[in-house]
């Protein structure tokens, strides 16, 4: 999850260099760790944590949604992988004369978990003399060769992305304005769903190779992941999947939603690559099974890079990274 943006990526890399992978699956990178069992199946294991004043405040989310999401933002990436989740370890890091906010914080919590089958099986619980803090780790499984890996996208694949961009970007800064808005937008932000349908059904597919979620927007993630295919990117913005609310809102701002969508942010939907001569019938399957498409938004190059394009001419966007309060 975002932390600093500049400096993320490198330390990253410090910690592989340091803590190199003792086999090609096992090893720091992608949205879960895989850890191979005996016979055909692995454990997945994420954990992202959740800081109040860099991911939320108390205006921009209750503790109930605060529940829900931060059960979503992890099993978002147990989707990612294309598994199925499982169990969960939470620690809080609770300032004194918080507890209050500890009822409604679990009700949202046990929702989420009591949609998507999550066990919770233990934890830790420590006095904290800063802002509220807040660290999931989340188990799911997988059958190994279903397992879907950012590097596994290959030149000439489609980027396809299964949900609109922009929304929850959007709903932030509706609640940072006001708290009104458009019920959609604001939904977007407080109360993600992760794509654990979306990805188990896609994990079915050979035609799906690298696939990764949308948590630090468009512009952020699809570099990492053509970092992870050694590979670049062209994005035809007119594909962009952007809702109605989503245009009325950058309309009334007068900001481009096109830059908009790219930046976004806690979108929590999947970012995935097709090889192109599936895509016709896996987009029929999709429908038939979600009631709703999936989109591509260009396809993976040989050159290093993302480039954006308007109908087929250059289109450069001045891009900024996502970030909750800036
Ligand atoms: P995501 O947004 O999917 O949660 P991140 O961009 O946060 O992924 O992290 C990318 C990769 O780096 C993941 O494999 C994650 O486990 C790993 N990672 C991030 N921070 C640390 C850390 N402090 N120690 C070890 N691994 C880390
Ligand atoms: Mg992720």
């Amino acid at each position: 999850m975002n932390l600093l943006n500049f400096s993320e990526e490198s330390f990253i890399e410090q910690l592989q260099r340091r803590f190199p992978a003792p086999s090609p699956l096992l090893g720091i990178g992608d949205d879960c760790a895989i850890i191979p069992q005996k016979g055909k199946e692995a454990w997945l294991v994420t954990t992202d944590s959740l800081a109040e004043g860099t991911h939320f405040l108390p205006k921009t989310l209750s503790a109930y949604d605060l529940g829900y999401k931060s059960a979503m933002v992890n099993l978002s990436d147990i989707a990612a992988m294309g598994g199925t989740p499982a169990f969960a370890f939470l620690s809080l890091g609770l300032p004194a004369k918080q507890e209050a906010l500890l009822a409604p914080f679990l009700d949202g919590l046990e929702r989420a978990f009591k949609e998507e089958g999550v066990v919770l099986l233990g934890g830790d619980t420590v006095a904290t003399r800063s802002d509220l803090f807040i660290n999931l780790t989340v188990m799911g499984r997988a059958p190994l060769a279903r397992i879907k890996r950012r590097a596994s996208g290959k030149v000439g694949d489609l980027i396809c992305v299964d949900g609109p961009l922009g929304d929850s970007a959007a709903g932030l800064q509706l609640l940072l304005e006001s708290g009104r808005g458009d019920e959609r937008l604001l939904a977007a932000h407080q109360r993600p769903y992760a794509h654990v349908q979306e990805g188990l059904f896609l994990s079915h597919s050979k035609a799906v190779r690298g696939m990764m979620d949308l948590s630090d927007g468009l512009a952020t993630d699809l570099p990492k992941l053509c970092r992870a295919c050694a590979c670049g990117a062209r994005i035809d913005l007119e594909n962009l999947p952007l809702s109605e609310p989503f245009v009325r809102f950058c309309l009334e701002r007068e900001r481009d939603p096109l830059t908009l969508a790219c930046e976004g942010g806690e979108e929590y939907c999947l970012l995935f690559t097709v090889e192109p001569s599936a895509l016709e019938r896996l987009q029929q399957r999709f429908v038939k099974r979600f009631d709703r498409p999936f989109w591509p938004i260009g396809h993976l190059t040989a050159e290093p890079g993302v480039l954006t394009y308007l109908e087929g001419a250059r289109h450069s966007l001045a891009l900024h990274p996502f970030q909750h309060f800036t």
